[in-house]
């Protein structure tokens, strides 16, 4: 098993350890849920989009250490990205993952530390939970307050 040495890097414990955003958001306009039934992670990421930028996020739940230190990961890439950007990375870090593109540390930055796990298939879905729930948030805008009607 001295494999996982591989998969468990010293930043993705860390990330486990103190997960980064980790909370409610208070502000999210955008929020979906994930779950991976073979592994237990459970999770749900909250978006604040402004003029298609992200402003915020958080997320919550639990599982392993793969999906949570991803997670964590993933919300310090995304943090005032444009949607745009965030959907494109998830995009290439998923194609990662998945064998059909190579690690670039310029573009994946700490996010490279996960790309080991592309070596572990039953590993995979921790990894993306995440990023999949970022997937779905980004389509899920929560219902707006009533529209303002200005009195006439
Ligand atoms: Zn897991």
């Amino acid at each position: 098993m001295s494999a996982d040495l591989d998969l468990y890097q010293d930043i993705v414990l860390e990330h486990k350890r103190a997960p980064r955003n980790f909370g409610a958001l208070a502000s999210a306009t955008h929020r979906a849920q994930g779950t991976n039934p073979q592994c237990g992670d459970q999770i749900s990421v909250a978006l604040q989009v402004a003029q298609d930028r992200i402003v915020d996020v958080r997320f919550q739940g639990q599982g392993c250490a793969i999906c949570m230190a991803s997670t964590s990961m993933m919300t310090e890439a995304i943090k005032g990205a444009d949607v745009q950007a965030a959907r494109q990375l998830q995009q290439r870090f998923r194609a990662v993952l998945t064998g059909t593109e190579e690690a670039d540390e310029t573009y994946l930055g700490k996010l490279v530390s996960l790309a080991g796990v592309a070596r572990y298939p039953n590993r995979i879905k921790c990894a993306l939970l995440g990023w999949h729930a970022l997937g779905h948030a980004l389509q899920t805008p929560l219902a707006t307050t009533a529209p303002e009607h200005t009195a006439s």
